[in-house]
């Protein structure tokens, strides 16, 4: 099967099987074999690992990946897709199609399974239009995880990657951060996609910690804490935790855990790293037990 990732290839392919575009599906694929070569190369995949590839669209990345990795389990939901995947994957005896839902797949039961529950790699090109459940998801499920290296919308990645008192900085920032370094790779442009997306993308590179980076005793009410200081930004974060309905701290309450901190009561939530997001979890849960 000739590389995909060469337009004329894909138009081909596409045109064999009378393929449709499907917005609600988030489908741009990739046609830029640079790109390609760089997501691969980024992600350091070697012959040792299992690969998760979330979407392989025609499978134009999961040729590059089959290539350098020992195993791939490509998952799509689109089932129009699985006839084209069997054609352009046909050459590959370590590739495992499956079509379904990522976010309702059982991926730590396929780490489990197909890695002996050793961290696995995530390499995707992303659906646009759900980035952040399946980033959360792949988070939040505990799934063993070495690294995620995928395409996002730019603005997305720099949301990310972006650190106190910045602009982009707020609650998926620090999710991500909790969980793994980020490093944004490459930027995009849209003419590296057929159909072209009407937004940037870029390429990031997300290192899972194997070993949480601050200490923290209660992860769900560390995350509440991050929402309500971020659900109104220009608020101070006293006002923000105090007026928050689904967090159990009063306007008090968070007076006092500001002045233990030693920060200002003017301090507005943007500002907060993740060490001191973690200690004022810890002060608000042991202290004045919320
Ligand atoms: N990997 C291909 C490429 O780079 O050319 C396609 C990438 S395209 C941006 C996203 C792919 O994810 C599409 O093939 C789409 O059908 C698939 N997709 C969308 N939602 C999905 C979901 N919930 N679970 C699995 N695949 C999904």
């Amino acid at each position: 099967m000739a590389t995909l990732g060469i337009p004329e290839n894909t138009i081909r392919i596409l045109q064999k099987y009378d393929f449709h575009f499907q917005k609600k599906f988030g489908q741009n694929f990739l046609i830029d074999p640079h790109v390609l070569e760089r997501i691969v190369a980024a992600a350091e995949i070697t012959k040792d690992d299992f690969v998760l590839e979330i979407g392989p669209g025609i499978g134009t990345m999961t040729q590059y990946l089959c290539e350098n990795a020992r195993e791939v389990m490509a998952v799509e939901i689109d089932q129009n897709l699985i006839p084209i995947l069997q054609e352009t994957l046909a050459g590959y005896d370590n590739v495992n199609v499956v079509n379904a839902d990522i976010l309702k797949l059982d991926i730590a039961g396929v780490a489990e399974k197909y890695n002996g529950g050793k961290p696995i790699k995530v390499v995707a090109n992303l659906p646009y239009y759900i980035t952040t459940p399946i980033i959360m998801e792949l988070y939040e499920s505990h799934v063993p995880l070495e690294s995620i290296t995928v395409m996002v919308q730019k603005e997305v990645a720099d949301r990310m990657q972006a650190g106190p008192g910045t602009k982009d900085y707020g609650a998926l920032s620090l999710a991500v951060q909790y969980y793994s370094a980020a490093e944004i790779v490459a930027n995009v442009p849209a003419n590296c996609f057929m159909p072209r997306p009407k937004v940037g993308s870029a390429v990031i590179r997300l290192t899972c910690h194997q070993h949480c980076p601050v200490e923290v005793e209660d992860e769900r009410f560390l995350f509440r804490l991050i929402r309500a200081s971020f659900n109104q930004r220009r608020k101070t974060l006293q006002n923000g935790l105090g007026n928050d309905p689904g967090l159990p701290v009063s306007k008090s309450q968070a007076a006092e855990a500001i002045e233990a901190m030693g920060w200002s009561q003017t301090i507005r939530g943007e500002a907060l790293t993740l060490e001191q997001f973690a200690q004022l979890a810890n002060y608000l849960k042991n202290s004045i037990k919320v």
